[in-house]
């Protein structure tokens, strides 16, 4: 099964239009954030900026893709807020279930928005 956030590859080389003025005139910064997020500087409004500026994760303190594991973890395989934490923490990954807990309100609708109606069911049944 494919997952609607999966990293793509592509990904990597792909420009990024600034989301403050909508210009696809950026170029990519030598620099990339702590998370490892790449950065550019829009031509046109000078704005600097990173892969998830513009986006509900931005101001995260975890990645993109952990964000969205938790969710993926904690609704598809009903498991428990604390067990979720303790899952990510053996594999270095240090949150408390209250983080589990605002992080599943705050994404899972978008992460149903993403998806069709019938893997969002797949993804939640069980
Ligand atoms: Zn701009």
């Amino acid at each position: 099964m494919e997952y609607p956030f999966e990293k793509q590859t592509s990904d990597e080389e792909r420009p990024m239009n600034c989301p403050h003025c909508t210009s696809p005139s950026t170029k990519e910064q030598s620099k990339k954030t702590i998370l490892g997020y790449r950065t550019f500087r829009c031509a046109a409004c000078k704005h600097l900026l990173n892969e998830r500026t513009g986006t509900p994760f931005n101001s995260l303190e975890y990645p993109t893709d952990i964000v969205l594991l938790v969710i993926v973890w904690r609704l598809r395989n009903k498991l428990s807020l604390r067990d979720v934490a303790e899952m990510f923490l053996e594999r270095g990954w240090s949150f408390t279930h209250e983080t589990v807990r605002d992080c599943k309100a705050r994404f899972a609708p978008l992460l149903a928005g993403q998806t069709t109606r019938s893997s969002w069911k797949i993804l939640v049944r069980r």
